[in-house]
């Protein structure tokens, strides 16, 4: 039986312990990620100004598929050292922490805009993919596919990677610039969104649309937003919880304070 003092705690709870109960609470919680839970892996967020290699390059043209198409040698300069930095990437304990909630039953999936393929590495089991990744490269010709480590066997003298059986250019199965979102990817996000009693939006700014339309979804079917990122987003107003910390240090807490 719970006491009046233990119902007063609970109310007044703020914080992670707040998230904590959230979570517990609600029948179906997914997560929305982006490039802020990687940055302690190592992996710099773009948009942080005077960080990253975007700085040196405007990426809405090098990493355009326009310009993988008229110029694919210029691409993979630039983007082929990208690539090798991120395959290196080991998971730290913010998609631990969302694996272990998923594990507990206590999250249905991961949305995530990153293409580090961090969030199956740690053990997440649903993780919707919706800007691709670098897990899988693909012939455009014939659609053969190659794995992550078998990538770096396809390139020619000419510094391009080209398909082992048809010779066709093969492109990372990531969304670049110009192209659009996998389909299949964002339906599948959109119904979890649509679906969830609350979304634990981290380490995203949440400017980047479609996906920064997915914790509307969630509002308007009458769900709940957490936010755990150190950047202003478009929602903070909105969110039921606002953690500005640091995403490891916030999570921890969040699994902590869970019963
Ligand atoms: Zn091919």
């Amino acid at each position: 039986m719970k006491t009046r003092e233990d119902s007063a705690k609970r109310a007044a709870a703020t914080g992670p312990a707040r998230l904590a109960e959230m979570i517990e609470a609600a029948e179906s919680v997914v997560a929305l990620t982006g490039a802020g839970i990687s940055v302690p892996s190592g992996i710099p967020d773009f948009r942080t100004p005077g960080e990253g290699l975007w700085t040196k390059v405007d990426p809405m043209k090098v990493a355009h598929i326009d310009a993988f198409r008229d110029d694919p040698k210029s691409f993979w300069e630039y983007y082929r050292p990208r690539f090798q930095t991120l395959s290196g990437k080991r998971p730290n304990r913010a998609h631990e922490a969302l694996a272990e909630l998923e594990r507990r039953g206590l999250l249905e999936g991961v949305i995530t805009q990153n293409i580090d393929r961090l969030h199956r590495a740690a053990g997440s089991e649903r993780v919707i993919d919706v800007h691709g990744s670098i897990a899988t490269s693909s012939c455009t010709f014939c659609d053969a596919t190659f794995q992550l480590e078998d990538v770096p066997g396809l390139f020619g003298e000419d510094g391009v990677a080209e398909c082992e059986a048809c010779c066709g250019l093969v492109k990372p199965d990531v969304v670049l610039f110009g192209e659009l979102l996998p389909e299949a990817a964002m339906a599948e996000a959109q119904e979890l969104a649509e679906g969830a009693d609350l979304m634990l939006c981290v380490g995203s700014s949440l400017e980047v649309y479609p996906v920064a339309g997915l914790p509307e979804l969630t509002l308007a079917a009458g769900g709940e937003i957490a936010i755990v990122t150190r950047s202003e987003t478009p929602y903070d107003s909105e969110a039921a919880v606002k953690l500005s910390g640091d995403v490891v240090d916030e999570l921890d807490a969040v699994l902590a304070a869970l019963r």
